[in-house]
This record gives structure tokens, sequence and C-alpha cells, in this order.
């Protein structure tokens, strides 16, 4: 029953109550009177009593009626808000979490990678039993980061097309009515994907599965691209700080690390391998003749020699060792865990490398050759000091050059 329909019932009640009072004031006359003997008129009053107190009844009853829904309607409405508050509260405290996580990482000098590993790891904690997978790339710094939470989940190629390159969310609560994901659906029934956007641009997928069908809500997708919009700032910072260290510690010309940071990794690694009790050895290198080759073939051509031989250097050695531009044409190699006898080695394979690679017009050089001399020193047996190791590294340099150039001196 409506509000004003219960009103207008009222209204009509009250009326009849009138009348009826009226009705009994009159009989009371009339049996004031002496007039009025017929028992009809009792009957008349009993029956309409009867009928005012039902009515009295049906509206009173549908006015309680009425606002009972009233409240129930009141305290659904308060019940959502109060999901909407709890969702929102913990979709903050998670932002922040994940702010705090990426503060902390970066205070400790983790890198990219790290931060990322922990934010993939809290979005994991936020969707229990459900699959996780985050992959970010980034061409500017040249980094990709893979994480999925079942290890051996496949993700179709369209799927990153959609999310990555369009950079749109996905919600999809039935992944069976879609033949382009008929290889998901095989284990999984819904699925919810947000992009990492950075600059307008579509750089990594965050995504949930789950084999329950219907399980996921527009709530939860906003959730996930809120997500992803903090972590892609948070990206773009890291990024940032990343690409300024990287430019930092790296020679603009060869891509290998600079002078200043070969100074700080020789330290820093000769310490670890005096706690160790380690080796560690290292190789400086000289081009041979470059000054004749600059000045035949001019500087850039030089420049080009001075890249190529940066790259062959890098490509030759483990990820352990550290390659480094010393100077003009000149290069240094940190070998942690390698002794003597086994830096000789690799220093012989990277001349080796260098005398069989074919520069343009090196057959205008006196040798008809771009080859290049090292010099080798290794701690301990050499010294035990930096200064002390890269000063007898030098001196064998020389020696190899005095000798003939084109040569290992260890
Ligand atoms: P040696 O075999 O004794 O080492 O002879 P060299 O000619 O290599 O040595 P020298 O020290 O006389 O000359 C080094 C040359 O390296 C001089 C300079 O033109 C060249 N060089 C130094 N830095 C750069 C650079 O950044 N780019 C180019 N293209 N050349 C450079
Ligand atoms: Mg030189
Ligand atoms: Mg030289």
């Amino acid at each position: 029953m409506e509000r004003g329909e219960s009103l207008f019932l009222e209204k009509i009640a009250v009326f009849l109550f009138a009348i009826w009072i009226a009705i009994i004031i009159a009989l009371h006359i009339g049996v004031g009177y002496g007039n009025l003997q017929n028992p009809f008129y009792v009957l008349i009053i009993c029956d309409f009593s009867l009928i005012l107190i039902l009515i009295f009844w049906r509206i009173t009853n549908a006015v309680r009626f009425q606002q009972l829904k009233d409240l129930q309607r009141k305290y659904q409405k308060i019940e959502l808000a109060l999901t909407d508050r709890t969702q929102e509260s913990h979709i903050l405290s998670f932002t922040r979490r994940l702010i705090e996580k990426s503060s902390e990482g970066r205070a400790e000098g983790r890198g990219l990678k790290e931060i990322l590993e922990d934010i993939a790891k809290e979005i994991e904690k936020f969707f229990p039993g459900d699959v996780v997978f985050m992959e970010v790339y980034s061409e500017e710094i040249n980094f990709s980061f893979h994480f999925h939470s079942k290890p051996e989940l496949e993700i179709p190629e369209i799927l990153r097309e959609e999310v990555i390159d369009k950079a749109q969310a996905k919600l999809i609560n039935n992944l069976s009515s879609f033949p382009k994901y008929k290889d998901l659906a095989k284990n999984f029934s819904s699925l919810l994907a947000a992009p990492f956007v950075e600059k307008g641009k579509g750089i990594g997928i965050l995504g949930v599965l789950t084999h329950e069908l219907y399980e996921f809500t527009s709530r939860e997708l906003e959730l996930l691209s809120s997500i992803t919009l903090h972590a892609g700032l948070i990206i773009e910072n890291t990024e940032l700080l990343e690409k300024t260290k990287y430019l930092s510690i790296t020679d603009g010309l060869t891509q290998v690390f600079n002078r200043r940071h070969f100074q700080e990794k020789l330290q820093a690694e000769i310490q670890k391998a005096k706690e160790k009790h380690q080796p560690l050895s290292l190789i400086i290198g000289d081009i041979d003749n470059f000054k004749y080759y600059n000045d035949s073939q001019g500087h850039l051509a030089g420049d080009e020699v001075l890249k190529t031989i940066a790259n062959i250097l890098k490509k030759n050695t483990k990820g352990q060792d550290i390659v480094a531009r010393f100077g003009g044409e000149e290069f240094v190699l940190i070998l942690p865990r390698t002794d003597k006898k086994n830096a000789m080695k690799l220093a012989e394979d990277l001349r080796e490398k260098v005398a069989e690679h074919v520069f343009p017009a090196e057959e205008s050089m006196p040798q008809k050759d771009v080859t290049i001399t090292f010099g080798v020193a290794t701690y301990p047996e050499d010294g035990d000091t930096p200064e002390k190791i890269l000063s007898i590294a030098d001196q064998r340099l020389y020696k190899g050059k005095e000798q003939g150039k084109n040569q290992v001196v260890a």
C-alpha cells in the first residue's frame, strides 16, 4: 500500500469516526426524549463500530508495514554504502601498501624487477585462490618482467594485444563463449585484466583468472584498474630513477660501464674477494695503433670500432663480469672469482675475437688488422689494493705494446 493511499484512508476513517460520534450523540438524544425503542438502531451502531474498527486496524497495519519497508530500504542503502566504503578503504590501504613497498624498495636500493615482484605478491594476497599474472615491458630501459602465480600458465597473444596494445581493461565471466580465448577456457571460466599505462601507452598487463563462472564484478575491475594506475606511476618513477642511474654509470658511446663506476666496483669487488677468500682478476686492454685508424678513416669510423669492440667484450663475458671503458681506446674488465689462469684464457679468447673480426677498412692499418693488447693482474698474488692491481695490469699492457702488440701479458 502506498503512503498516499494510507493517508487517504486515514482521512476517510476520521470522517467516518466523526459521523459515528454524531450518530451516537443523535441516538442518545433520541433515547433521552424516549422516542427511540427500536433495537434496529442498536444493531446499526454495533455494525458500524465493527466496520470502523476493521478499517482502523487495516490502516494502522498498512502504515506500520510501510514504515517497516522504508526502514528496510534505508538499512539496505546503508549496508551498500558500507560495503562501498569497506571496498574503498581496502583499495586505499592496498595502494598505500604498494606505495610503501616501492619506496621501501627504493630506499633499500632494490631495482624495478624486485619492486614489481613485491607488487605482484601483494596482488596475489588480494585475490587468494585465484591465478594472478603480471607482465611489464619497457623499451626505454630495455626491461621486461613476468610474474605468473601458476608458472605453466600460457597467456594467449590475443589477450596481450587487446589489453596492452589497446590499453583496455577486460572483464569476462564466461570465457568459454569466446572462441579466441578457447585455450584459457580449458582451465578457467572468469577473467579480469587491466593494462599498465605509461604516457598513454600500454606497457603491461595485470590479470586474475578463476575457475568459477560469473565470479568477477565491475567493482573488482575498477579495483584492478586502480591498482594498475598506481603501479603504473610507481613503474614510471622507478624507471626514471633507473634511467638516471643507468646514464650516470654508463659510457655514452659504447654503452659499457664508465670509469667512475668501474672504480667503485673494483673497490667493492676486491673487498668481497678478501672477505670470501676468493681470487679476482683484472684485464686492461688498449686498441693497437688506433690513432692511425682514426687519422686514416676519420673519428666517426673510429667510434664504430670502439662500439664493436665493446660489444665483443660484453658478449663474450659472463653476467658477474664487469666491462667498462677506462678512457679513450682503453677497456677494463673485472672478473670476480676468477684466478690468473682463467683470466688469461678469457683475455686470449677476447684478443682472438677482436683480431678475427672484420672491421671496415682495416686493411689500411699497418698490420692490415684491428687488434688489441691486454694486460692481466690477479688478487691476491699481484697485490691487495685496487691501485696496485690496476697498476700491475697497466704495466703488463705496456709490456705487451713493447713486445709487438696484439698479445696478452700476465
Ligand atoms: P698504441 O698501439 O700504442 O695504443 O697506439 P695508439 O695509436 O692506439 O695510441 P695513442 O695513445 O697514440 O692514440 C689513441 C688514439 O685513440 C687517439 C685518439 O684519436 C683515439 N681516441 C681516443 N678516444 C677516442 C674516441 O672516443 N673516439 C675515437 N674515434 N677515437 C678516440
Ligand atoms: Mg691508449
Ligand atoms: Mg692504443
